[in-house]
């Protein structure tokens, strides 16, 4: 049975079954983690406020049939609303570890452009996907392709993120 120790952000929790959850971590040692909570659900938790998309906490994690949450301690709140860290669950890959990613969620104030270019997709060098415009607003999730407000107006809304707001 091994145990980690590492600060993570809360992206989000989800149930699991009837008792149980599963929560996404960004974790600082070991990037973004998807891992279990035993009976979250139950009122008795203690873990579940704790897990709340939007804290900075303190995990102890245990691999042992899969990696699940041990324990699990709030912080501090960081001030990116749920609705981002559901987008960046999203394009957040498992187990990458990203320092400059990290940085720029934990000490805020969140904006899109910094967070996209350190993934790797720089809007700064984008083209809108579709009709070639420089300067892109949007980005779509799953394509990881940029596109201007005239054509992410045609692509399902909660597929795509403004860049810009
Ligand atoms: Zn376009």
């Amino acid at each position: 049975m091994q145990e980690y120790v590492t600060n993570a952000i809360v992206l989000d929790l989800e149930p699991n079954g009837d008792l149980d959850s599963r929560v996404s971590l960004f974790t600082k040692r070991f990037g973004k983690l998807v891992v279990k909570v035993k009976s979250a659900k139950k009122v008795t938790s203690k873990l579940s406020p704790h897990l709340q998309p939007g804290n900075l906490i303190q995990a102890r994690l245990v691999e042992k049939n899969g990696l699940h949450i041990a324990d699990a301690l709030k912080e501090a709140r960081i001030s990116v609303p749920p609705s981002r860290l559901f987008s960046l669950n999203q394009l957040l890959a498992e187990a990458e570890p990203d320092p400059e990613v990290w940085r720029l969620i934990s000490s805020g104030p969140f904006e899109w452009p910094p967070v996209l270019a350190a993934l790797g997709w720089d809007p700064k060098t984008a083209e809108c996907g579709s009709c070639g415009k420089r300067t892109p607003s949007f980005f779509h999730m799953r394509q990881q392709e940029f596109y201007c407000g005239r054509c992410a107006l045609k692509l399902p809304k909660n597929e795509v993120i403004s860049i810009l707001a």
